[in-house]
């Protein structure tokens, strides 16, 4: 069985910067990867611009050139790319974990290819794979998604798009642009403050001019092959539908943070157990990176704020 100093679960951006920093302390490394390369932006809608600029998704201070300030998605597979392939990072693809065994000082860890050993663990495993399901009847219907990728598919389709963020604003502009009939559906009185200041008064007038359909304070109470059912404050409405997004945010995998033994808070936040200036979890030796730091808050991190963890984790493996 290989052995590591550090085995990094999750090549995203901070699972990488982890990567990069642990190469450059000389250490021994491995980075497990369930999907392609920064998997979760690669499954962002394909004309996905970022509302942070590039300079601020820089990792190792690696300069990151976009045509605009802000990049979009494809310009971020770049940069990313480049920086595993350029320092040939040892980075495993299309292998998932599946389970980590305590055998101090230890840990053995399963994945679907094969088995390794490492003194130090870190999770960098994001938010991306699960959504918020909204719990209605026919959610699982195949026109129902929890993902947006590309307008085209929507063209002139009644289109449902539930949510008011910024992945359920950025889809229902854009949709309504390449000829949707678009509705909004959202749970507030509004559409939600956090969304780009630059994107928030587009959505808005295309609104109040009509464009886009907006339900408030509204929810789904029923999915049909070719309706929906909504509550509103005006009483039960019918809309004919040909597509629903349900874009109302992901969450972590907490069940497989629990399985490695990772304490999480018992409000509704469920924010794992770890000391900031080290990202050390209540297991010695388990590190947490990245965006799972905010169980539920998944708004608190970004890479913007979090690709210091790698830093802070290696130089906390080197002083143990
Ligand atoms: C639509 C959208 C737009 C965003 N825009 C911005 C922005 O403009 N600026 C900003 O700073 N942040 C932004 N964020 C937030 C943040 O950039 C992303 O969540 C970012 O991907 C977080 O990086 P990460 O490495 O922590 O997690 P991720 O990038 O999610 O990486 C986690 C990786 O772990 C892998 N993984 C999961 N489980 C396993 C397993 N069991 N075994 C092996 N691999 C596993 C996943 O496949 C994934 O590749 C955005 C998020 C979303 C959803």
């Amino acid at each position: 069985m290989q052995e590591f100093d550090v085995l990094i679960i999750g090549g995203g951006p901070i699972g990488i910067a982890c990567g990069l920093e642990a190469k450059k302390k000389g250490f021994s490394y491995l980075i497990v990867e369930k999907g392609p390369i920064v998997n979760s932006l690669f499954n962002y809608p394909v004309n996905m611009q970022f509302f942070s600029s590039s300079e601020r998704l820089e990792i190792d201070d690696i300069p990151f050139i976009s045509k605009e300030a802000k990049p979009k998605r494809n310009e971020a597979l770049e940069y990313y790319r480049r920086i595993v392939t350029s320092n040939q990072l040892n980075i495993h693809l299309f292998e998932k974990v599946l389970e980590v065994q305590r055998q101090p000082p230890l840990f053995v860890i399963k994945t679907d290819k094969g088995q390794y050993s490492a003194k130090n663990i870190i999770v960098a495993t994001g938010f991306y794979d699960l959504p918020n399901k909204i719990n209605v009847p026919g959610e699982d219907l195949p026109k129902v998604s929890h993902y947006y990728k590309d307008p085209h598919f929507y063209a002139s389709q009644k289109l449902a798009v539930v949510g008011a963020s910024n992945s359920a604003i950025d889809a229902a502009l854009e949709c309504w642009r390449k000829g949707s009939e678009v509705t909004l559906i959202i749970r507030g009185p509004e559409v939600g403050q956090r969304v780009k200041y630059w994107v928030r008064p587009d959505i808005i007038n295309r609104i109040e001019e009509g464009s886009i359909k907006a339900y408030y304070n509204s929810n789904v109470k029923e999915i049909r092959p070719t309706e929906l059912i909504i509550d509103t404050p005006k009483g039960e409405v019918t809309l004919e539908n040909d597509f629903v997004l349900a874009l109302t945010g992901y969450m972590p995998n907490f069940e497989f943070l629990e399985k490695l033994g990772i304490e999480l808070s018992k409000d509704n936040k469920r924010l794992p157990n770890y000391n900031p200036e080290t990202m050390e979890t209540n297991i010695d030796g388990l590190f947490l990176a990245g965006v799972i730091c905010g169980g539920m808050e998944t708004h608190k991190w970004f890479i913007e704020n979090s690709r210091i963890h790698a830093p802070i984790i290696m130089d906390a493996i080197l002083k143990k």
